[in-house]
């Protein structure tokens, strides 16, 4: 998997109709993801982009300071991991999956080894998307159960709190 694998190319900040062209372009992403008509959780949303991608998307639960990011999302060799933070509703944390699937379908975003400040712009942008995708799909809140922790997950777990410890 190479990062250039984006699905939808933002345009240049500044550019005309912006906000109307990403809105056009995330219509047109779901539309060629393999989404039931209906009942569409974070977790149908994460593997029919996972799918689309050719790679696996694993969405972990992970507590988070209260100050700090509400989620991040890295990528390794075996696929993008999504960390969502568990001190908070059910509701809220289906928001923030999907502001992390917005990252990984505009290829923006952390890496473990060079963690960056958050671009507000940036944020602005996976807002709108991840606004567009819930009221598109009509997405349904539940509860998203983590995988088993593995190793790399493990590591990635302490990247991140290091990570947040920074923000
Ligand atoms: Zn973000």
């Amino acid at each position: 998997m190479r990062v250039d694998d984006t699905v939808l190319v933002l345009p240049p900040v500044g550019a005309r109709w912006r906000r109307a062209t990403i809105r056009r372009r995330t219509r047109k992403v779901l539309r060629d993801l393999d989404l039931p008509a209906s009942g569409v959780t974070p977790p149908i949303l994460a593997s029919a982009i996972a799918e689309k991608l050719g790679t696996a998307i694993e969405l972990v639960e992970h507590a988070l300071p209260a100050r700090g990011p509400s989620g991040a999302t890295f990528v390794d060799d075996s696929g993008y991991v999504v960390f969502f933070q568990s001190q908070t509703s059910v509701t809220h944390q289906a928001h923030h999956i999907i502001h992390e699937l917005a990252h990984v379908l505009t290829g923006t975003f952390a890496s473990v080894a060079q963690p960056t400040p958050p671009d507000v712009d940036c944020e602005e942008d996976m807002e709108l998307i991840a606004s567009i995708i819930a009221c598109l799909v009509g997405l349904r809140a539940e509860r998203v159960r983590s995988p088993e922790p593995t190793p790399t997950l493990t590591r990635l777990a302490v990247a991140l709190d290091d990570y947040a410890e920074r923000w």
